[in-house]
C-alpha cells in the first residue's frame, strides 16, 4: 500500500507512514453502499408459549358434610312395631321409642324437653308432647320398616 498523503510505500500491517508519520487512514471497513437500506431481520416470532398448560390442580375434596338432620338411621333387620314405638312414646315415656328406633339424642331431647315443657307448663302442654311424640314414634318407625332410611333428627 502507499501512503495517502506522500506516496511512499509501506507495509501492510504499519499504523503510521514511515516516511511523513500519516496515519494510515485505510478504512477498516468500507461502508456497504446499501448497507443501511438493508431490511430489520425480521423479528423474532411471537413466542407462543411453549410450555404445556399446568395439570389442573387437583381439589381436594372438601369433608363430606353429614346430611343435615345427621347421621342417617338404615332400617335394620328388625325394626320394632310402628304402633308399639308410637304407644310407647305416646303413653309411657315420651322419646322412648325414639331411642329405642336410633334416634337417641332426639329422644333424649324429647324426654328431657318433654319433661320440662309439661313441668313449667304445669302439665297442660304434657298430653300434646305425649302425642306428637307417640306420632313422630309411630311414622319413625314405619318409616324404618318400609324400609327407608331416617335422619338422625327427622321427625314425623
Ligand atoms: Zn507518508
Amino acid at each position: 500500500m502507499f501512503c495517502n498523503k506522500c506516496g511512499a510505500q509501506m507495509s501492510e500491517d504499519t499504523k503510521f507512514c514511515p516516511t511523513c508519520g500519516e496515519p494510515t487512514s485505510a478504512p477498516e471497513a468500507p461502508a456497504a453502499p446499501y448497507a443501511s437500506q438493508q431490511a430489520p431481520p425480521p423479528p423474532p416470532p411471537p413466542q407462543y408459549s411453549q410450555h404445556a398448560p399446568p395439570p389442573p390442580q387437583y381439589q381436594p375434596q372438601p369433608p363430606r358434610q353429614p346430611p343435615p338432620g345427621g347421621d342417617m338411621i338404615y332400617p335394620k333387620g328388625s325394626t320394632p312395631e310402628p304402633i308399639l314405638m308410637g304407644l310407647l312414646s305416646g303413653c309411657c315415656i315420651t322419646g322412648l321409642g325414639q331411642i329405642i328406633l336410633g334416634q337417641v339424642m332426639k329422644g333424649v331431647v324429647i324426654l328431657v324437653g318433654g319433661i320440662i315443657i309439661g313441668g313449667v307448663t304445669m302439665g297442660i302442654a304434657a298430653p300434646f308432647i305425649w302425642i306428637a311424640s307417640g306420632i313422630d314414634a309411630y311414622l319413625i318407625a314405619k318409616k324404618l320398616k318400609d324400609g327407608k332410611p331416617v335422619r338422625q333428627w327427622e321427625f314425623f
